[in-house]
């Protein structure tokens, strides 16, 4: 699994993350909710280290994967990245590339060695986890940007999965689709996440219930950066919040 311990993040002079705790054990879905602005992308970013990118972005504590720091000196950018895949809000596969070489397109820039027969078995395998391949097996040269927005979003799964991760970060996945292809993705997420450990954000309190084992609430406020209000088994969060934050969030009334 996944653990951050006493995370904060900076944007220049701004903290926007105030020392997040937060274990997102192998084999379950957390979700991470809050309000707009409370810091959830920035955390995800950091989980992948997609945070250090970002010009004057700084942060403290550790993030360890399967007990190893993600940010060891020794441990390479493109280990931490194959280890722990992202998915954005907005599909985004490279538009003019085929859907064949969209799955395959991390392979390369990771440094993982594949060969051609082996290729078109994982091209296959990862279209089939993220639910496409019935739908593309007679498209695999048509560019990506020519599928349906659900679509794409399901490339983008597969091409995440081809890395074989151990962990996907999907933020706001559903939020620019229909409700077919959201229904879809949320099924592939389940199955997934048997193999893959999946910590997704969403604005979506029926997604959250119904994809998520755990939950993670987030908060900030004008001048308190962000943090984790509270935590626990999804069934909790909705059921019996224990505190009244919660309980109005998860209700719709915040
Ligand atoms: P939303 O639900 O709207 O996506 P969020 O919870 O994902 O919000 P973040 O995008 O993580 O929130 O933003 C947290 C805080 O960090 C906000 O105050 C935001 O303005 C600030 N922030 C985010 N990205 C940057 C950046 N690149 N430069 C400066 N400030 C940033
Ligand atoms: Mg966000």
């Amino acid at each position: 699994g996944l653990e951050a311990r006493e995370v904060s993040a900076w944007f220049g002079e701004h903290k926007v993350l105030e020392q997040v705790s937060l274990d997102m054990p192998a084999g379950q879905v957390t979700s991470l909710i809050g309000p707009s602005g409370c810091g959830k992308s920035t955390f995800l970013r950091i989980l992948n280290r997609m945070h250090e990118l970002i010009p004057g972005a700084a942060l403290a504590g550790e993030v360890l994967l399967d007990g190893a720091d993600v940010y060891a000196p020794d441990r390479r950018l493109t280990d931490a990245r194959r280890r722990i895949g992202m998915v954005f809000q907005k599909p985004n596969p490279f538009p003019a590339m085929s859907v064949y070489d969209n799955v395959t397109a991390g392979l390369k820039l990771t440094g993982v060695r594949v060969s051609r027969s082996e290729r078109d078995r994982l091209v296959e395998e990862c279209l089939t986890k993220a639910g496409l391949w019935n739908e593309v097996r007679d498209r695999l040269r048509q560019p990506g940007g020519a599928l349906s927005g659900g679509q794409q979003q399901r490339l983008c799964i597969a091409r995440s999965l081809a890395v074989r991760p151990q962990v996907l970060l999907m933020d706001e996945p559903c939020s620019a689709l229909d409700p077919t292809s959201t229904r879809r993705i949320e099924e592939t997420i389940r199955e997934l996440v048997s193999e893959v450990t999946i910590v997704i954000v969403t604005h979506n309190m029926q997604q959250a219930a119904r994809v998520s084992d755990r939950c993670a609430f987030f908060l900030a406020s004008p001048g308190v950066p962000g943090g984790i209000v509270e935590y626990g088994p999804t069934p909790a969060m909705f059921g019996s919040p224990q505190d009244p934050r919660t309980a109005d969030y998860v209700h719709g009334r915040f």
